[in-house]
């Protein structure tokens, strides 16, 4: 995907994107993509595709929800997907990456840094966070990282009563809602909203599952990470 592609497909679905923040996303792309010569951080390689399926995909999220001011946990960042370009393209939304790998915090650290973008970046394990971060955030967001099952046990803490819960997910996700059912009831979340798009070029289907807090979560969630897998609610 090019550049005149890239705007023009966002402009279709009113994300707006200036000039400053289009050439930041390319310098943010270079970076990620030469970093991977040193250590690796992201599959994909090839500039075009990962145009599409990384910095595209992610500024989807733009596509229907309110993010100006709002305070965001991205889950599972890895090198800053969705956050990073969130950051970028909202600029007035606080966002915190969350990622357990130490190099790719860092990575993520200095750049925002170097860049002077609003945000921070964490290295913990999402259900140790939980425990001095409990309904703190309005939303979170979390991009291949886990079953939604799974998922939302370690995000639901997080939120604050009325947050929302972003789940990015490729084609094949309405089998984890089915598996998910007792889960939201534990949990007392509910969904709220998906919206579906699909890639311009590849013609992937990506799925934004809008999964909304009605209620505290119960003290006892998060569990240990070996008994979320365990015994997944
Ligand atoms: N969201 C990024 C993306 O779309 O490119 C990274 C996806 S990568 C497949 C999953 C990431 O989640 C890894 O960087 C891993 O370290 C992180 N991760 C998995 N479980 C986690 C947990 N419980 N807490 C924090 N990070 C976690």
């Amino acid at each position: 995907m090019n550049k005149i592609n890239f705007v023009k497909e966002l402009e279709k679905r009113g994300i707006d994107c200036n000039e400053s923040q289009l050439n930041l996303l390319w310098n943010f792309m270079h970076h990620v993509l030469d970093t991977n010569e040193k250590f690796n951080l992201t599959a994909i390689k090839d500039e075009e595709t990962f145009v599409e399926k990384m910095i595209f995909d992610s500024a989807l999220l733009l596509n229907n929800h309110e993010f100006e001011g709002s305070d965001l946990l991205d889950i599972g960042a890895g090198a800053g997907f969705p956050s990073v370009v969130v950051s970028i393209l909202s600029p007035n939304t606080h966002v915190v990456a969350l990622d357990s790998t130490a190099k790719k915090v860092n990575f993520i650290k200095e750049y925002a840094k170097r860049n002077n973008l609003n945000m921070s970046a964490v290295c913990a394990r999402a259900e140790d966070y939980a425990e001095q971060n409990r309904e703190k955030y309005t939303l979170v967001t979390a991009r291949a990282v886990a079953s939604l099952r799974i998922l939302i046990e370690l995000a639901m803490p997080m939120l604050k009563v009325g947050g929302v819960l972003i789940a990015m997910k490729g084609p094949g996700f309405e089998e984890e809602i089915i598996e998910a059912e007792g889960a939201f009831k534990k949990l007392k979340c509910k969904i709220d909203y998906i919206y579906e798009d699909q890639l311009p070029e590849s013609q992937e289907t990506r799925s934004f599952i809008y999964i909304k807090k009605v209620g505290e979560t119960p003290k006892k969630y998060p569990r240990p990470f070996g008994e979320i897998k365990a015994r997944p609610l």
